[in-house]
């Protein structure tokens, strides 16, 4: 890097073998960004490096392994400036029959992975003077649906997790922001759709007109690359004043 040239930001992404984390990955790239991309599925390699971005490989439910992907980070890149917490899978069944195994795993990935990513995240961003953190919540962190109870209870949490990290990093330049999305077309929503429509003996495209969008104003699916354009507002530096927010992007779902 010469003297004049900026150098460029260093963002770590979670979950992004496909879907939200793949499109997040793409655009950090196409920013010039530089992107270590973290997932526990190995085809999430040739996901990252088609996009131009380093692969580490982690299952995120293990504390060890939370904190070597942040170290990595800053061993490949020498410093790390933007966190995005994506990682997530759903587990649908009515509290009275959630299994405790699924229960513990949702909250450890979606929940306390993100707060150990933070903490690791944090020294470098302080002594840099600048750091972006943005936790892909969702509209289930704003209201809940039946069956998914360990889903919106880590997604409330990391709301909760998103202010508290905002009012710390006020005064050390780091900025915590939280999405809320509704249905985004995503490996995870389609395999909610194909089960859905096997569970109520219903085509798939009745089960998104009738069931996913039931809620919406706007009635369709929401685009990945919809998602990723707000986490590269929110990782910018005009982005600066904003700060503890929760970001919906739903439709109009939560607007009634
Ligand atoms: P996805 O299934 O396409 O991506 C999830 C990623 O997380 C995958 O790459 C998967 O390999 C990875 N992952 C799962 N378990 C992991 C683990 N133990 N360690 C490391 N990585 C792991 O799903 P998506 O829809 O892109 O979801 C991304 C995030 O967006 C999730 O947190 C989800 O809750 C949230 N979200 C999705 C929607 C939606 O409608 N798709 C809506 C709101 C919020």
């Amino acid at each position: 890097m010469n003297g004049n040239a900026p150098t460029p930001r260093v963002a770590l992404v979670t979950g992004t073998s496909s879907g939200i984390g793949e499109a997040v990955v793409r655009h950090f790239c196409e920013q010039g960004y530089q992107v270590l991309a973290v997932d526990f599925n190995p085809a999430g390699k040739d996901v990252a490096e088609r996009a131009g971005a380093a692969f580490h490989q982690a299952d995120l439910t293990d504390g060890d392994a939370c904190r070597a992907a942040v170290q990595d980070a800053i061993q490949r890149f020498g410093h790390l400036d933007i966190l995005v917490n994506n990682a997530g899978i759903q587990h649908v069944s009515p509290i009275e029959t959630f299994p405790e195994d699924k229960w513990r795993h949702i909250i450890d990935l979606m929940l306390t992975a993100p707060f150990l990513l933070t903490q690791a995240a944090w020294p470098s961003m302080r002594e840099g003077g600048w750091g972006r953190i943005i936790n892909i919540a969702s509209v289930h962190a704003q209201v809940a649906s039946p069956g998914k109870a360990a889903y919106v209870s880590a997604k409330h949490g990391m709301i909760g997790l998103t202010r508290t990290a905002a009012l710390e990093g006020g005064e050390q330049g780091i900025t915590a922001n939280a999405l809320c999305p509704a249905y985004v077309k995503t490996p995870l929503v389609d395999n909610q759709i194909a089960d859905q429509a096997r569970m109520h003996g219903m085509e798939e495209q009745e089960v998104i007109e009738q069931i996913m969008l039931k809620n919406a104003a706007v009635k369709r699916l929401i685009d990945p690359g919809e998602v990723a354009s707000l986490v590269g507002y929110l990782a910018s530096d005009a982005a600066g004043a904003v700060t503890g927010a929760s970001w919906n992007i739903d439709l109009g779902w939560t607007a009634q």
